[in-house]
């Protein structure tokens, strides 16, 4: 039976996705969060990382979970370039919610070197995760950065990392690379039907159909 476990790092999100004692970790939370999130993996047998997309808040501990499990991080080639410099994909934000929140990350998202992982392996749209113990599959996300990626589970539980937030209230991702694609994965989101959605930011909701 597939089980998550939502891992609180302070305002972000991690989630462990686990079948018959195997899992995969989506997203990793950042550095403060690491012993949180190593006490929760401890528990299984960790099979690969999965990063929605390449932002401190949810990679920063990928490489170290991911030589200390000895398992591959999973990420578009097209979130790779944001290991070496964020500011290849800026943000704009939209709303008060967005200011604030582009207001308060933004020197911490330049700042941060987000260690790029030894192991890295690049996954797309319609990737399949079962060879990793989970019934999953990826689904491409684009928008809040260009390789943003989501993780559909059993057709049941859809990871959607910051494409979409539940900040105060389930909504577009407020921050975002470029607005158009963000709009067409939301679309993409709401026309997957019946899912519960598990965010980076804020507590899980059914999908709005
Ligand atoms: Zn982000």
């Amino acid at each position: 039976m597939t089980t998550i476990t939502q891992i609180k790092g302070g305002t972000d999100n991690c989630y462990i996705v686990a079948d018959d004692g195997k899992a995969i970790l989506i997203d990793t939370a950042s550095r403060p969060h690491l012993d949180k999130v190593i006490a929760e993996c401890d528990k299984y047998e960790m099979k690969l990382i999965v990063l929605t997309h390449v932002h401190f808040d949810h990679a920063e501990n990928a490489a170290e979970l991911s030589k200390r499990y000895n398992i591959p991080v999973a990420v578009s080639k097209t979130d790779e370039e944001l290991f070496e410099d964020f500011d290849r994909q800026p943000l704009s934000s939209y709303g008060l919610v967005g200011k604030l929140v582009l207001g308060l990350s933004l020197k911490v998202l330049r700042n941060t070197k987000v260690e790029k992982p030894e192991n890295l392996i690049f996954v797309k749209e319609g990737d399949d995760l079962s060879s990793y113990g989970i019934k999953a599959k990826i689904i491409g996300l684009p928008g809040h950065t260009l390789g943003s990626i989501g993780v559909d589970v059993e057709q049941k539980h859809l990871f959607v990392g910051d494409e979409l937030d539940n900040w105060v209230r389930p909504a577009l991702g407020h921050l975002y690379y470029d607005f158009d694609a963000i709009k067409d994965s939301a679309q993409k989101i709401k026309d997957l039907g019946q899912r519960t959605i598990y965010y980076g930011h804020g507590k899980p909701t059914e999908n709005k159909i």
